[in-house]
């Protein structure tokens, strides 16, 4: 077919992004200069405010925080963690921070204290940014804070044992040309650390570059033709903290003056009544929503004026044809564009854009621009052609660096030619259509959220009552996969499913939660101790 070529790679189709060639440039000064500053429209809405953020203010408030964070002694490469649901000022400390070319390291709202601390040990922020409401979780750390949106702490709160290092409000009105330290930052430094468990074990810091980011942000540009219309209005209900967002929302679509209406989380009632009140052209998902769009559509199309709604873009997670079929038959005038990353890729990797290509109902897409992939058969390692099913490797302009300070996880992920493992089962049509089969790795996906397995496995070990454990996805038509726990009691111990669950609903954050328990006699293993997931798998879902 043509981008077959002999060395079993698949070349994109898609026009190629063009690169800055400057070694020496930051992604924040990449998309300032990208941005159309004179745009009527606003880059960002609070939907529930309804304040808005012109071009120019966001920019002015980017250097007025990065003077006010370079006066405090932020430098390159210290990390800086950020803890907030979404909101209009999380792109400013994004962009504030990767401007100074020292690096953002996001967590989720939902995250207990205990999971935080743990990604903060192993990235070592030096500051956080965090709400009023969250700032408690960080009381522990013992890291100065700036607190995004109040003043000062609710009195009786963890006030005493947190250092305050200011507001954000104060520090965005700080006098630009405030002098600052002017760090050469290289395209090839590390910007982002967002945490994923990647094919195996617990989670781990994935680092993207300067050059990363841009590459992302060009792609991001050339998918929706965005340059330089502010004619659409997308919705971000998606979190920012994640790839997703954080690619499309802080970084990615406000290079091309388009306009962001901002939900600090997803609210079905409140994503519809913005859609109808922002006349929003563009609704970027997970399944999960697509499937409770779909069974409401009724009530949901009597109630609210969608008629501004030109696209719903789905990823994060499988949408299965039917979930497609079935959207399409109740928002016929809407189409589904699909895309599909990974955190490892910062979020690249394919993409159904057009109309004609909606139409290929189950595909994840088509390569992104520049980016290549093998499919590789997981027993031999051998390179597959067109419509053979094997593990997606791919590589290209966005593909991580590496993992943080974990040089051996990042060598069985990428290999010397830079080609990273995906672990999900794949295969490419011969028109170039990517179809994401199954999951090879580990993780469990909830609603778009990733569980890793390993991490609920360690923490159900350190039950008294438990001896081994296992944990797999078990599918579920609304939220995906939930986790389930197969365990293995001690002894004489009347441990209950019940008591199972409780003990990690305690510790994790709710995404987390084991949701089904079962117990046998003794997890199956290989002879090196590896889990035979696979067989659990298929023990839990034969009655299905
Ligand atoms: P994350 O790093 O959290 O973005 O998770 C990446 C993983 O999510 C991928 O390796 C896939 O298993 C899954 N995923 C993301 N997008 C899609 C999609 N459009 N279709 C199927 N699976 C997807």
């Amino acid at each position: 077919s043509g981008f077959h070529s002999p060395d079993a790679t698949f070349y994109s189709k898609r026009r190629p992004i063009p690169l800055p060639p400057n070694p020496s440039l930051d992604v924040a000064t990449f998309i300032s200069s990208r941005a159309h500053h004179g745009s009527a429209a606003p880059a960002f809405i609070d939907a529930a405010t309804g304040r808005q953020l012109t071009f120019p203010e966001l920019f002015r408030s980017v250097e007025s925080l990065s003077a006010a964070l370079s006066s405090m002694g932020i430098r390159k490469g210290d990390v800086v963690l950020l803890l907030s649901p979404n909101s209009i000022f999380f792109p400013i400390i994004c962009l504030s921070v990767l401007s100074l070319g020292a690096i953002i390291t996001t967590t989720n709202p939902l995250n207990t204290t205990r999971e935080i601390a743990k990604q903060a040990a192993d990235s070592r922020p030096v500051l956080a940014f965090t709400t009023q409401q969250l700032a408690p979780k960080l009381a522990e750390l013992g890291l100065p804070v700036v607190l995004i949106d109040s003043e000062e702490l609710a009195p009786g709160s963890a006030a005493g044992q947190m250092r305050i290092a200011g507001t954000l409000e104060k520090m965005m009105r700080t006098a630009t040309g405030a002098k600052r330290v002017r760090d050469r930052i290289d395209q090839n430094d590390m910007a982002t650390l967002l945490y994923s468990s990647g094919t195996t074990g617990a989670s781990k810091g994935v680092v993207s570059s300067h050059r990363n980011l841009i590459a992302m942000v060009q792609t991001v540009i050339s998918r929706f033709n965005l340059d330089h219309t502010d004619s659409h209005r997308f919705i971000c209900t998606v979190p920012m903290f994640h790839i997703y967002g954080l690619a499309a929302f802080a970084t990615g679509i406000l290079a091309a003056g388009s306009t962001v209406i901002v939900l600090s989380k997803f609210d079905l009632h409140e994503m519809l009544s913005s859609i109808e009140k922002y006349r929003a052209t563009y609704l970027p998902l997970v399944p999960p929503i697509l499937i409770a769009l779909v069974n409401g559509a009724s009530q949901i199309r009597s109630k609210y004026d969608l008629s501004s709604l030109q696209s719903v873009l789905s990823g994060g997670a499988p949408l299965s044809k039917e979930v497609t079929e079935g959207f399409l038959e109740k928002y016929p005038r809407v189409t589904i564009l699909q895309g599909y990353g990974l955190t490892e890729s910062t979020g690249m990797g394919a993409s159904t854009d057009t109309l004609e290509e909606s139409r290929r109902y189950g595909t994840a897409g088509m390569l992104s621009p520049s980016m290549e992939a093998k499919v590789v058969d997981p027993e031999t390692g051998a390179a597959l052609g067109v419509n053979q099913t094997g593990e997606l490797w791919l590589k290209g302009p966005t593909i991580m660096k590496g993992y943080f300070g974990n040089v051996e996880a990042t060598a069985s992920t990428l290999n010397s030619e830079g080609w990273l493992r995906t672990g999900d089962l794949c295969y490419i049509d011969e028109d170039g259509f990517i179809f994401v089969v199954d999951r090879l790795k580990e993780l469990i996906k909830y609603k778009g959220y990733q569980v890793p397995p390993a991490e609920l496995e360690s923490l159900l070990l350190t039950h008294p009552d438990i001896a081994d454990a296992a944990v797999i996805p078990f599918p579920d038509k609304e939220v995906g996969q939930y986790p389930m726990a197969y365990v293995v009691r001690k002894g004489g111990s009347g441990l209950t499913d019940r008591a199972v669950m409780d003990f990690v609903t305690k510790q994790v954050a709710p995404y987390k939660r084991i949701r089904r328990v079962a117990f046998v006699d003794s997890i199956p293993k290989n002879p090196s101790g590896k889990i035979l997931r696979k067989d659990l798998i298929q023990l839990a879902t034969s009655k299905l």
